[in-house]
């Protein structure tokens, strides 16, 4: 049906921008690191990857991607972020606050799992449309998402707490998924972008 693969874009100023990109391409897609606002324009999802979220934030604002993101998203196109990429689409960050773009109405508590759960890896089962999908889940000192507002959807939860959510055409993590080599969460964000793709 459709000779081109789709461009999804993966904000690569920090981070492990890499292996989101190897995971869109196995799941046929083409990924395209995105380092200046206007390299926007030619995706038609985008991938925030986790890192470290006050140092993105740092070299997003010497680029100002805030406007160019909040754009992106005004103009209906999908963003996942996973971990410091969640933090840095919630409504509301804490401890301590930070900003954030408020795309998705969820409440973040940065490395809120304790210096003994740092890093861990679980198994879980995704809510997707296609039914209940086993996934793994790999939480790398990970945000707990301490609160959620009534447009969001809880995809999936670990111990009770939701860890992947969607608010419209919004998805955040907070594990890592491209750590992995199930590719289920990639290819659910492929499916967003291939139905809100338009024009692109
Ligand atoms: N702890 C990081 C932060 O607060 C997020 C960690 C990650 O992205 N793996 O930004």
């Amino acid at each position: 049906m459709n000779s081109h693969p789709m461009r999804i874009g993966v904000l690569a100023l920090q981070g492990d921008f890499a292996l989101h990109a190897r995971a869109l391409e196995q799941c046929g897609c083409a990924a395209v690191q995105v380092r200046k606002p206007a390299e926007l324009e030619d995706v038609a999802g985008l991938i925030i990857p986790g890192g470290e979220s006050t140092t993105l934030l740092k070299l997003m604002d010497a680029w100002d991607f805030a406007p160019a993101i909040e754009k992106f998203h005004a103009g209906g196109k999908p963003i996942f972020g996973t971990c410091a990429g969640l933090i840095i689409l919630a409504r509301e960050v804490e401890s301590p606050r930070q900003f954030s773009l408020g795309l998705i109405d969820v409440t973040v508590e940065r490395n809120a799992y304790g210096r003994q759960r740092e890093s861990f890896e679980a198994s879980g089962v995704a809510r997707l449309e296609a039914g209940s999908t086993p996934i793994e889940m790999v939480f790398i000192r990970a945000p707990r998402i301490r609160r959620v507002g009534p447009g969001v959807e809880v995809l999936a939860e670990h111990g009770g707490e939701p860890v992947m959510a969607r608010q419209g055409r919004v998805l955040v993590a907070t594990f890592h998924p491209e750590l992995t080599d199930n590719t289920t969460v990639h290819r659910y964000f492929c499916d967003l972008v291939g139905r809100g793709r338009v024009a692109v």
